[in-house]
């Protein structure tokens, strides 16, 4: 008998073994049975009400079955609904973020990251304040707003007292009219004084990927370090809410254990969230293990193939409606493209993932020594922007819930309100502005420009679609910048 309990704080009850095998068992049973899988589809679907939309979000053994179905009209059904949900709650915005790498010192051993402890061809770096602020300004003059920071685990090297300092150092960081304007930070697993401190500098979501929620495999996968205690990395969540963190990015890293355990384990996670501190993962990432320095994917059993990687993103946006889903550019152009149709909110553009990997170099340029990961989707951040334009997709630059105190279960409420349209929507349109008159190319202002004034029409408030119209043509006009609802 297994011990599954979601509102335990000890990660072998709420990610329990027992009940992710019996998850399996039950969807393996039932994936043919037509009548549940319409019956859990019609739960899945986004319902109107009153003023909002409301969507029921689906339990693990749900999802399960859902991700089992190998029936495509099934699986059409499954994308639709995505598709539908994404639209009801987040509109055509895509939100806009890139990656900082800090340091890429580490402790760790995990065998599929190249900045592991006994990896000696790979130069260490660590960013001085100085290079922070030089990779900042080169982040701000594309026009990024959003930063995720990245870092490997080391006490001595990147002590939380560094990572603070860097936080501040890119917060104070402006350069003409660019500002950062929420940091996330990706850090190891740390204590709830240290998340207590984060939260005080004024990070927007602390993100930390599962990797595997699979123990004997993650305890195989983290033979040495710190991040070998399975139960400390999967209690994270509960000590950075303790610390007082609103908003927590969940993910699990694609490739390492067989991939409908890894879903049970994420949706479990997220409904012991819910559970324990009334609120899910502000966001969950969706990364494929990707080829790195000694690192080479194909030395792993469990890759999976792009429908598979549709499909489990598609039940991710079944089963945690009001969560964001990240993609990022592990990915390519097709792969991004064709996921945000199926319930993704957030991608990161002109990224790299090196130390130091943005300033003094050209778009064109990147360079390899420190990096992470291939980055496959290379495309510069103009061209990422006006791609998702040319698909019906508003980039939003816009940080404002957080900034304005909306976060944790005030940001699902905001979600499930309707109000979208009149609050998130005209600040994605405003900070699209922002971008546009500060930095894109004369061929992405054009489609921009058009799109803004096409869009503006749908706000439904007209006073809120006033005040939208006199402050975009603020921006156009002057360098009066940040507004926001
Ligand atoms: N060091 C932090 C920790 O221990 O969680 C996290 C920062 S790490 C820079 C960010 C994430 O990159 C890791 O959590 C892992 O999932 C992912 N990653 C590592 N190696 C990768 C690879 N070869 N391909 C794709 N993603 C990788």
């Amino acid at each position: 008998m297994f011990n599954y309990n979601p509102k335990s704080l000890k990660a072998e009850e709420f990610i329990n073994d027992g009940e992710i095998r019996e998850t399996l068992a039950y969807a393996e049973a039932h994936k043919n049975d037509r009548a549940m899988i319409d019956e859990i589809l019609e739960k899945a679907r986004p319902k109107k009400t009153g003023n909002g939309w409301n969507c029921a979000g689906l339990t693990h053994r749900e999802a399960s079955v859902l991700l089992a179905c190998d029936d495509p009209e099934v699986i059409e059904k499954i994308y639709k609904i995505a598709e539908e949900i994404k639209l009801a709650f987040y509109g055509n915005r895509i939100v806009i973020f890139a990656p900082l790498y800090l340091s890429n010192y580490c402790v760790n051993g995990c065998v599929y990251c190249p900045y592991h402890l006994k990896n000696k061809t790979i130069p260490r770096k660590k960013l001085t304040q100085e290079e922070v602020r030089a990779e900042v300004i080169a982040l701000q003059d594309m026009g990024h707003k959003r930063l995720a920071i990245e870092a490997g685990e080391d006490p001595k090297n990147n002590p939380i007292e560094y990572i603070l300092e860097c936080i501040n150092t890119i917060y104070s960081t402006q350069h003409k009219n660019g500002a950062i304007r929420r940091v996330n930070v990706n850090i190891a697993a740390t204590t709830v004084e240290n998340y207590r401190k984060l939260r005080d500098a004024g990070i927007g979501t602390y993100i930390l990927f599962q990797e595997t929620y699979h123990k004997e495999s993650y305890e195989q996968l983290h033979p040495t370090g710190p991040k070998h205690d399975y139960c400390y990395h999967t209690e994270a969540m509960d000590r950075a809410m303790e610390g007082g963190i609103d908003d927590v990015g969940l993910g699990v890293l694609f490739g390492l254990e067989l991939y409908k355990y890894e879903f049970a384990g994420l949706i479990m996670h997220a409904e012991h969230l819910e559970a324990v501190h009334g609120v899910g993962p502000h966001t969950i990432s969706v990364p494929r293990l990707k080829r790195a320095d000694d690192i080479d994917p194909d030395q792993f059993d469990n890759g999976i193939d792009d429908d598979t990687f549709a499909k489990i993103t598609a039940c991710i946006r079944l089963a945690v409606p009001y969560t964001g889903i990240i993609i990022s550019t592990r990915e390519n152009e097709t792969v991004r493209g064709r996921l945000l149709n199926m319930g993704v909110s957030q991608v990161s553009g002109g990224s790299r993932t090196s130390v130091g990997g943005y300033a003094g170099y050209s778009a064109d340029e990147r360079p390899h020594d420190t990096e992470q990961f291939d980055v496959s989707d290379q495309r510069s951040l103009d061209e990422v922007i006006a791609w998702l334009m040319d698909y019906g997709h508003i980039p939003s630059f816009c940080t404002a819930c957080y900034r304005e105190g909306r976060t944790g279960d005030r940001f699902m409420s905001l979600c499930k309100s309707g109000q979208i349209i009149n609050c998130c929507h005209p600040n994605a349109l405003m900070t699209l502005c922002e971008y546009l008159v500060d930095y894109a190319s004369p061929a992405t202002k054009e489609k921009g420009f058009a799109m803004i004034d096409a869009e503006l029409e749908k706000i439904t408030n007209p006073k809120v679609k006033e005040i939208a119209k006199k402050n975009i043509e603020d921006i156009k006009n002057s360098n009066r910048r940040d507004f926001r609802f």
